[in-house]
């Protein structure tokens, strides 16, 4: 099948809810993806920062033919082996003793939004409101999606979840008033990733701490995407000295499978009593077996320390990157999560790369974000900052012409 026809299957067939970049992949291996006429591609986007083992890792897919061929899926009304493997392992990774297992980073940060509302209602002091940070994303589903700052992906479907106080990373002062006793949570992303690669400043980190203490509010991190490794720490609530009661994950966690969750402090898991939510698929025996071997990899594999190496010798190509190309206004992010923030839109520059065999992503209009493999190495970082340098001239060239 050429790209033509698929594209064209499509077009007539699924609903258009998406703006695909032309282009259609039929295999990966580590850092490559290959398209449908055999061209090879150098992925530092890992499907939005979810294969973080990279393409067809042999041990993933060992792990992944075994269980298929053993068992996939039983439901929530039985035990199996790995959902207890996996929360645990989770619990040390992030401190926080339990785990409730769903499909999605969008359904991870509802759990968070549910549970949050239901401790205030076990304690007898119900609270509705939450707050929520400008450029911040949880998601698609109503609940995550009122706590999505973009107005373009709201307003068609108001009225959402209220009531949400609005607040700004670079006005921490704002909590004192937008968290009152009314807070069930403050959401927020240690980084924020589609809102552009824009890491929490520590003042506004200090705050929520003050604010929750001041008024009882939950903190949860929303780490759907600079969890679990991603920016060389465990969760990046961590070096930010944050205490989250309520954590979403997601992305990276099946590393390819379909697999979120919401890890929840012993407080608020006291409050939560059997049939208070629940998936039907959420944490089943192939999406758990998976998070595992992930984890497992993370970390008995000094896969974080991986990161933490790579990610400071990548920073300093991407800074060196933007002394040469004045189009880079900023760089932002730590670790493997980062954005070129630009002062045009982002387009030029991910077609050029694409052109060139290199996939990175905009987001925000005019970020280029980068999200590779926790896996890569400095050779092919060097090799992409390289095709980015080629692309930036370029461009450059093109608009002076
Ligand atoms: N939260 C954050 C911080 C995210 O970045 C995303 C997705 O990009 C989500 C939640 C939603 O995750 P999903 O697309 O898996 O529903």
């Amino acid at each position: 099948m050429t790209f033509d026809d698929i594209q064209a299957r499509e077009s007539r067939h699924v609903l258009q809810t998406y703006r695909r970049q032309p282009v259609a992949f039929v295999r990966g291996n580590g850092t490559r993806l290959y398209d449908v006429d055999g061209r090879e591609y150098l992925d530092l986007v890992s499907g939005i920062g979810v294969t973080s083992l990279g393409h067809a890792h042999p041990g993933l897919a060992a792990v992944i033919a075994e269980q298929a061929s053993a068992l996939l899926h039983t439901s929530n009304l039985y035990y199996h082996p790995f959902q207890a493997e996996a929360a645990a392992r989770l619990s040390q990774l992030s401190g926080m003793p339990r785990a409730f297992f769903c499909n999605s980073g969008t359904e991870a940060v509802e759990a968070c939004l549910k549970f949050a509302r239901r401790y205030w209602y076990t304690k007898g002091t119900p609270r509705p409101g939450f707050v929520a940070v400008s450029n911040g994303f949880s998601g698609r589903t109503f609940g995550a999606l009122s706590t999505t700052s973009d107005e373009h992906y709201r307003t068609p479907f108001e009225p959402l979840l209220g009531p949400v106080t609005w607040v700004d990373f670079e006005k921490p002062e704002m909590l004192a008033t937008a968290v009152t006793d009314k807070t069930a949570a403050i959401i927020a992303e240690p980084i924020q990733g589609e809102g552009g690669i824009r890491p929490m400043p520590r003042a506004f980190a200090q705050a929520i701490t003050e604010a929750s203490r001041r008024t009882g509010a939950l903190y949860i991190a929303d780490e759907v995407q600079s969890g679990l490794g991603r920016t060389g720490h465990a969760f990046h609530f961590q070096p930010l000295n944050l205490q989250p009661d309520l954590v979403s994950v997601g992305k990276a966690l099946g590393a390819g499978v379909p697999v979120g969750a919401a890890l929840v402090s012993e407080r608020v898991a006291a409050a939560i009593s059997p049939g208070d939510h629940g998936s039907t698929y959420g944490g089943n025996l192939l999406a758990c077996r998976a998070a595992a071997f992930f984890l497992q990899q993370l970390m008995e594999n000094g896969l974080i320390d991986h990161v933490k190496e790579v990610g400071a010798q990548f920073e300093r190509m991407l800074r060196a990157l933007a002394l040469r190309h004045p189009a880079i206004v900023e760089v932002r992010g730590a670790g493997l999560m980062w954005g070129l923030q630009l002062a045009t839109d982002a387009t030029p520059i991910v077609d050029g790369a694409r052109q060139r065999g290199l996939l990175v992503n905009r987001t925000h209009e005019k970020v280029v974000r980068m999200l590779p493999p926790l896996t890569i190495d400095t050779a092919d970082l060097q090799r992409a900052t390289d095709l980015l340098d080629e692309v930036f001239a370029s461009v450059a060239t093109e608009v002076h012409a």
